[in-house]
């Protein structure tokens, strides 16, 4: 028997790649007898030339929805220089300290990821450009009527690449991911899925392999599916990866809404320019304020309100416990990134004064999140 292990990382534009490794005269393999491996760093905008081996670090396993013909896996990694820092693209490193810091708070995470499939140029049920012989446009595109009957429709005149989206779903519990939730958004082409509630680090290594999951699937179809938080211009809302969150005392403690969670907000409204830096490229033009969500210069919170940059569902209000909404990431945010930003701004950073670029830690890589600074504009991931 052979097991066959594809080692995942995330590249310096916020891209997945991954290569096979194959491990002979085994049935079976775990984390821990996975060994670190490397990769041409100069081929993914990572290291110079001169040094470009990178070290990736094996980091969780996940059995391999592609190749169910054994116990084979999908091994998600981060990125190291040969002397073992992490490189400036690494920003789960210092995700990983900070949640490490915190953990007391038990931190869930559960994230809504909006995409959009794409065949040769054109989103999934839109209409191809009417070309003509002479005197029109040949290369606009064909345009779908306006959004309203999209989402959560089903019918083949309104809800399109559900096959695709089924199989994704099948596949993410296959690999024992935990998925919420899918449904299909108010654009043509245009679905959602949701990872969590995950515990701390682990929603956003799941809400990556749940990409890496979509792009191989979509790779057979000959489709694109793309994270641009806004794929078409226009009256459409764009695509989000809206990030929910609490913690123990969030969701248990007695009055938490007025105690906890309200403050945890009014935090993330005082930090809103360091917020929007890091949720992502290009969320200016999905973040008008015309198209659900405050625009990107106004931070604003509100009881089950999608105009707002946090929303607090019913429920929460109404049990006084619960989680928040934050409605501000675009679809093509990392969530490295993110969901270590909603931590420490909302509850780290209030009691303890820890920056969350120089945290003061007692162990862990600080040297790495002093030199994530530079790089934040960098990671934030841009498709
Ligand atoms: P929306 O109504 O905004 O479309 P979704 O149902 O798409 O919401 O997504 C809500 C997400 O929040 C799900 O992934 C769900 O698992 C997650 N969630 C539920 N409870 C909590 C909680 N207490 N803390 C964090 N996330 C939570
Ligand atoms: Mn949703
Ligand atoms: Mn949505
Ligand atoms: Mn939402």
């Amino acid at each position: 028997m052979v097991v066959l292990a594809e080692y995942i990382w995330i590249d310096a534009y916020g891209g997945l790649r991954s290569k096979t490794r194959v491990f002979h005269n085994k049935d079976t393999i775990k984390l821990k007898d996975l060994p670190n491996w490397n990769y041409d760093g100069s081929s993914t905008g990572q290291a110079p030339g001169e040094d470009s081996e990178v070290m990736i670090v094996p980091r969780v396993i996940y059995p391999d929805p592609f190749r169910k013909n054994g116990n084979h896996v999908l091994v998600l990694t981060d990125t190291y220089t040969p002397q073992g820092e992490p490189i400036p693209t690494n920003t789960r490193a210092a995700a990983a300290a900070i949640f490490e810091a915190g953990k007391k708070e038990i931190p869930w995470f559960g994230i809504e990821q909006e995409y959009t499939m794409f065949k040769d140029g054109t989103p999934l049920g839109w209409p191809h450009s009417k070309a003509r012989a002479f005197g029109g446009p040949t290369k606009t595109l064909g345009y779908p009527g306006p959004q309203g009957p999209y989402y959560c429709g089903a019918g083949a005149d309104v809800a399109f690449g559900r096959d695709i989206v089924e199989e994704h779903l099948a596949m993410c519990l296959y690999a024992g991911l935990n998925v919420s939730g899918i449904n299909a958004e108010v654009m043509p082409g245009q679905w959602e899925f949701q990872v969590g509630p995950c515990v701390g680090i682990d929603g956003a290594d799941q809400l990556w392999v749940a990409r890496y999951i979509l792009n191989r699937l979509a790779e057979k179809y000959g489709i694109i599916a793309s994270l641009d938080p806004k794929p078409i211009p226009g009256d459409w809302n764009g695509a989000g990866c809206h990030t929910n969150f609490s913690t123990k005392k969030m969701r248990e403690g007695k009055n938490a809404l007025d105690k906890v969670i309200i403050p945890a907000i009014e935090r993330l409204g005082n930090k809103h320019a360091e917020h929007i830096a890091i949720y992502g490229t290009d969320n200016e033009l999905r973040l008008t304020g015309g198209h659900e969500t405050a625009s990107i210069d106004t931070f604003k919170w509100g009881f089950a309100d999608r105009g707002a940059s946090v929303r607090i569902g019913n429920e929460t209000r109404e049990k006084g416990r619960g989680y928040l909404e934050d409605r501000r990431p675009a679809s093509n945010m990392d969530p490295y990134l993110v969901t270590a930003k909603l931590f420490h701004t909302a509850v780290l950073d209030a009691p303890r004064r820890q920056s969350f670029l120089g945290i003061h830690l007692t162990k862990g890589p600080r040297k790495s999140i002093v030199g994530l600074g530079s790089k934040l504009k960098r990671a934030s991931l841009g498709r």
